[in-house]
């Protein structure tokens, strides 16, 4: 076997700290920490940056300072953390507490102020350094479920100045007792490569890893792997484990540990966990490799080290961790043989093109198989071409092109489909790096790409198709344009791509729309240039629709005296609600408004008791294409 080759945390940008070593902290609330959510899951912009802590069902538990230091941020929204803290301790480290009912008194008033100076339930706010100082043990705020529920507490640990990089509480202190092992449930393998196979065949295969004996595996070449792999904790919930790894003769060949995860770089989450099946809700497939032109280098991998295999079984050991040390293993016999050149690979029943990422792979039906391409000036060209006997037909699959931009296929004179590549950012290409788009037309939609807009060589497959049916359930979305499809579905992309569509008519209402496993999602409502533009960060599938249909507004309660709350359910089943038009308005005041995304409900801060006498209430709502609704009450405080 060759050399290790190891990527190292030190990559150039890469600002990971190693968090080992440090002070333990105290924890963040009194009594035994029951975690429900673990560092490292998959959220889907962003890894779980800390971990959560169930309250039991309750909210207002006291959340503790673990050492002395001063509220550096605090931010109230209706979305994402809802009410959250950012403790810098007198050791540099930051804590972020999520997700809280309400603030200690003195930083309470320092935010109600703020608020309504600004006339807004939104605030992100920076005191000024050290003057809301607390010490260890003093309470900081109450635990709740704001932003996102049910009731706990979310609590990560940050270093750097800027309090950027997250890293796994489990090393700071906060480690719950834990004796359950993690589960090892499956290995995904695929082809890396043209020409690889894989048990035999073209497709990726799953292998269970509960079974004995072991299981085989056969590759011919360079392969990647993903894990899936859980760690149960006695609420019933799944956790991320702590560290994954692939073992041969007692060498780690490929490893990912969650240790920290910088925030800048949060989006590689879709590469690290299988995207089209964490999307699909089914979110525990870890990638033992890193991006090629990752920033995180979660993972370790000795680079090709299925290249040096020699031919013959080689045990495989599959180790999965915890971070209290708990482990699972699973033996896998891996079989690496060579490819005999004349046996069919696969069966071809009718003619397909599907992007395998890094190559495109072409099924010929028939016996006569004749595949031409041409570049986007119909020059016709011979891309690095892999070609496979197979039964009924032939296999072409297409590396890397002589240049990037769209490529067409042909068989005959009929086209299979078109593509685009992107060589990624670590290639040998010379021409200039960052400048240079792609600019692609597939049917109503344009798309612009950077040519390193692509974590490593990609190719892009453009599918189009007759416009959406209307969503079931009777929603509020008008499809109006065709389907364009970026594929394979779900890879993420470094820097967004930007699409285009042209549509005709009016554009009041018209928004761009991703396709989900359940529904469609909103991407943007940019209506500029007489187009409909959105940016997104993964391969989708997209479509315009228009919703003229403005939210709808109920009024569940109006609470008079010294408690006085001002209660309202908002709802819209189109393109969604636009959070911060969401307001109170009594006697023609804005009342500090908080969005419950849970519940769908819009809650009135009162700073005062409503003074006797009669009163006019009104609630604001406006969705994202800006339809706007209104609803009155006029009532009487006795
Ligand atoms: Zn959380």
């Amino acid at each position: 076997m060759r050399r290790p080759i190891w990527i190292f945390l030190a990559a150039a940008g890469c600002a990971v700290a190693a968090p080992s070593g440090e002070e333990r902290l105290s924890p963040p609330i009194a009594g035994p920490l029951i975690p429900a959510s673990s560092f490292g899951e998959y959220r889907s912009t962003h890894y779980h940056g800390g971990l959560d802590f169930s309250t039991g069902g309750r909210e207002g538990v006291p959340v503790l300072a673990p050492r002395s230091g001063w509220v550096y941020r605090v931010r109230a929204s209706g979305l994402g953390y809802g009410r959250s803290v950012y403790f810098r301790m007198d050791d540099a480290r930051t804590v972020v507490y999520g997700h809280l009912s309400r603030f200690e008194r003195r930083l309470a008033a320092f935010v109600d102020a703020q608020q309504d100076r600004r006339g807004t339930y939104e605030v992100d706010l920076y005191p000024k350094p050290e003057s809301l100082a607390y010490a260890a043990g003093d309470t900081l705020a109450y635990s709740g479920q704001s932003g996102a529920g049910p009731p706990h507490l979310h609590a990560e640990v940050r270093t750097g100045k800027d309090a950027s990089v997250s890293v796994n509480p489990w090393l700071a202190g906060w480690a719950p007792p834990d004796s359950v092992a993690p589960h090892l449930s499956r290995l995904r393998v695929e082809p890396a490569v043209p020409g690889v196979l894989v048990n035999g065949g073209l497709d990726p295969v799953l292998v269970s890893l509960a079974r004995t004996p072991p299981p085989t595996l056969r590759i011919s070449g360079r392969v990647r792997l993903w894990v899936e792999t859980w760690d149960p904790v006695p609420t019933g919930s799944r956790m991320a484990p702590y560290r994954v790894s692939v073992k041969m003769g007692g060498q780690v060949l490929e490893q990912v540990v969650f240790d920290a995860v910088d925030w800048n770089w949060a989006r590689e989450v879709n590469w690290t966990y299988h995207a089209p099946s964490a999307r699909s809700r089914d979110a525990f497939w870890i990638a033992l490799e890193s991006p090629p032109g990752g920033r995180l280098h979660l993972a370790l991998a000795e680079k090709d080290w299925t290249d040096d295999l020699t031919a013959g079984p080689h045990p495989l050991t599959i180790e999965v961790a915890d971070a209290a040390g708990n482990t699972a293993q699973a033996v896998v016999s891996l079989i690496k043989e060579e490819r005999a050149p004349e046996v069919p690979v696969a069966a071809v029943k009718k003619t397909s093109i599907v992007s395998r990422g890094s190559y495109l792979e072409i099924r010929l039906a028939g016996r006569t198989a004749d595949l031409h391409v041409r570049d986007a000036a119909g020059k016709i060209d011979t891309p690095n071409t892999t070609r496979l006997p197979a039964r009924g037909g032939t296999v072409f699959q297409i590396g890397r092109p002589d240049h990037p931009g769209a490529w067409s296929f042909f068989a005959g004179d009929s086209l299979l489909g078109r593509a685009f590549w992107l060589p990624g950012p670590e290639t040998g290409f010379s021409w200039k790096r960052g400048a240079d788009s792609v600019r692609v037309e597939a049917g109503p939609a344009a798309f612009t790409v950077l040519d390193d807009a692509s974590y490593g060589p990609l190719w892009v497959l453009l599918r189009s198709a007759p416009a959406p049916r209307v969503p079931a359930g009777g929603g509020e979305l008008e499809p109006v344009s065709d389907i364009v499809a970026l594929e394979p579905w779900a890879m993420p992309l470094r820097d967004d791509a930007r699409a285009a569509f042209s549509v005709s008519g009016t554009r009041r209402g018209l928004a761009l729309m991703s396709r989900e496993t359940d529904g469609w999602d909103f991407v943007d409502a940019d209506t500029s240039g007489g187009k409909v533009r959105g940016r997104v960060g993964s391969l989708e599938t997209l479509a315009v629709f228009r919703d003229r249909t403005p939210p709808k507004i109920r009024i569940l309660a109006v609470t008079g005296g010294r408690n006085a709350r001002l209660r309202a359910a908002i709802r819209d089943q189109g393109v969604g609600l636009a959070v911060r038009s969401l307001v109170f308005v009594l006697d023609g005041r804005d009342v500090i408004s908080e969005w419950d995304v849970d519940a769908g409900v819009l809650i009135g801060h009162l700073r005062s008791p409503i003074p006797p006498g009669p009163h006019e209430l009104a609630v604001e709502a406006g969705d994202r294409v800006g339809n706007r609704s209104r609803a009155r009450l006029a009532f009487t405080v006795r």
